[in-house]
C-alpha cells in the first residue's frame, strides 16, 4: 500500500489521479490533499477518500470544512501546501498544482525525503537547478508525470544515459496548429481552450496553443534528463500517439506510444518501476490510426517556443522570468484583458527588461518571480 499526498486534487491531473486511486484501493491510500477554491469537489474527495489532512487555498474555506469534518486536520494557503507536501504519512507526493506556487512545497517535500511525482512543470522551469540539486543531495526520486517526459523516462529504462544523442519531444500543435500567425490576431478564448487531442486545465491549454507549453517542456527535459539544449528537439506530430522519443548514438530511436490519456503517465509515476493494468484506458489500434504525421516546428510562427529556448540557454533567472511573465499573461488572456498574440509580446518584454542573475538562490528566484509578475501587471494596467 503506497501512501499518497496529492497537491491540486481538484484539477485536471488531480481528478485523473483520484480515478487511479479509486480503481486500486488495495495499492494506494490518499493521506493528504490540497485544493484551490473548489470546496464542493474538496468535500466529495474528503467523503470518498477520508484523508488525514486537507489544505484549501483560502482560510475561510478551510474553516468551513473544519467545522464540518472534526476528525480531519485542515490548513490553507502557503502553509497548507507545505503541510500537504510534507505530511508525515505520505511516501509519494504528486504535485499537480498549476504555476510556480508549486516550487516551495516541492523543495520542502524533497527535504523530507518524499518521492516526487511531478506534473507541475512550472516548478522545474522556475528553479530547476535548485530542485534537481536538492533531490540529488537527498537521494530523492523525481518521477515525471508530463506525458512527454514520462515517455522519455520509459524509453531510457535500462539504457546508459551516456549513449543519448538527443531527445525528440513531440508536439500536437495545440488548438491553432492550422492557422497562420496573421489568423491568430483575433482568436477567442473559447477557441484557444478547444484542444484537438487532450482535455486539460485552462492554463496549459492556452500554453499549448501558444506553444509555450512545449517551451516549458524543453526546459523541464533539460533539468530532468540533464542534457544541454542542443540535444533537445521538438517535432510536430498531430496525432499525439508517439508521446516522445530518444535517439541514441548508434542512430536507433526508441519511442513510447499510446492513446492520449494522462492516466497512463500518472499511473506509471505512482507504480514505477512496476506497471499495473489500466482497464479503462483506450488501447491503441495502429491499423486504425493508419498514418502518423511529422513536421518541423516553425519557430517564427510559435514565438513562445523560441523565447523558451533562448531563456533556457541563457539560464540563471531567465527561465523564472519566462514562466512568471507567461503565467500573468495567460491569466490576462483568459480574463479577456489582452489578445492572444500579446502573450508572446509580454513575455518577450519581461525577458528584455530583466537583468540576469547568473546563479540565483531560492530567495533570488522568489524575488524575480514576484517582480516579474508586478512588471507584467504594470504593463497590463
Ligand atoms: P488545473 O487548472 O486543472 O488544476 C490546478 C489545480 O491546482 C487545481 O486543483 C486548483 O484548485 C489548484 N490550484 C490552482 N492555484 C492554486 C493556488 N494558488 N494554491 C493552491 N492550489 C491551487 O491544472 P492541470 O491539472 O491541467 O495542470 C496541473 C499541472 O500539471 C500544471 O503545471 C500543468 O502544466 C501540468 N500538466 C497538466 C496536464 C494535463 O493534462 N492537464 C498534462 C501535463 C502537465 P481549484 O481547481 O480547486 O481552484
Ligand atoms: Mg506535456
Amino acid at each position: 500500500m503506497k501512501k499518497i499526498s496529492l497537491m491540486g486534487a481538484t484539477g485536471s491531473i488531480g481528478i485523473q489521479t483520484l480515478d487511479i486511486l479509486r480503481s486500486n484501493p488495495e495499492s494506494f491510500n490518499l493521506v493528504a490533499f490540497s485544493a484551490g477554491r473548489n470546496i464542493g469537489l474538496a468535500r466529495k474527495i474528503i467523503e470518498e477518500f477520508k484523508p488525514a489532512f486537507v489544505s484549501m487555498q483560502e482560510k475561510e474555506d478551510a474553516e468551513k470544512l473544519r467545522s464540518e469534518y472534526p476528525g480531519i486536520t485542515f490548513s490553507y494557503g502557503e502553509e497548507g501546501l507545505s503541510g500537504t507536501a510534507t505530511h508525515e504519512q505520505a511516501e509519494i507526493v504528486l504535485n499537480a498544482v498549476v504555476g510556480s506556487v508549486g516550487l516551495k512545497p516541492t523543495l520542502e517535500a524533497i527535504k523530507c525525503g518524499k518521492t516526487i511525482a511531478l506534473a507541475n512543470k512550472e516548478t522545474l522551469v522556475t528553479a530547476g537547478h535548485l530542485v534537481m540539486s536538492a533531490a540529488k543531495m537527498k537521494g530523492v526520486s523525481l518521477l515525471p508525470v508530463d506525458s512527454e517526459h514520462s515517455a522519455i523516462f520509459q524509453c531510457l529504462q535500462g539504457e546508459n544515459d551516456k549513449n543519448i544523442e538527443r531527445l525528440i519531444i513531440t508536439a500536437s500543435g495545440g488548438s491553432f496548429r492550422d492557422r497562420t500567425r496573421e489568423e491568430l490576431a483575433d482568436v477567442a478564448v473559447e477557441d484557444a481552450l478547444n484542444h484537438p487531442n487532450w482535455s486539460m486545465g485552462a492554463k496549459i491549454t492556452i500554453d499549448s496553443a501558444t506553444m509555450m507549453n512545449k517551451g516549458l517542456e524543453v526546459i523541464e527535459a533539460h533539468w530532468l534528463f540533464s542534457l544541454p539544449y542542443e540535444k533537445i528537439s521538438v517535432l510536430l506530430h498531430r496525432e499525439s500517439i508517439i508521446h516522445s522519443m530518444v535517439e541514441f548514438h548508434d542512430s536507433s530511436i526508441i519511442a513510447q506510444l499510446g492513446s492520449p490519456d494522462m492516466r497512463v503517465p500518472i499511473q506509471y509515476a505512482l507504480t514505477y518501476p512496476d506497471r499495473m493494468p489500466l482497464e479503462s484506458a483506450k488501447r491503441l489500434n495502429l491499423a486504425e490510426a493508419g498514418k502518423l504525421h511529422f513536421q518541423e516546428m516553425d519557430f517564427e510562427r510559435f514565438r513562445c517556443l523560441q523565447l523558451a529556448y533562448e531563456a533556457g540557454r541563457e539560464g540563471g533567472s531567465a527561465p523564472t522570468v519566462l514562466n512568471a511573465a507567461n503565467e500573468i499573461a495567460v491569466a490576462a488572456f483568459l480574463d479577456g484583458r489582452i489578445r492572444f498574440l500579446e502573450i508572446d509580446d509580454l513575455v518577450e518584454r519581461a525577458l528584455e527588461t530583466h537583468s540576469l542573475i547568473k546563479e540565483p538562490d531560492l530567495e533570488a528566484i522568489l524575488e524575480t518571480d514576484k517582480r516579474t509578475r508586478q512588471y507584467v501587471q504594470s504593463l497590463l494596467a
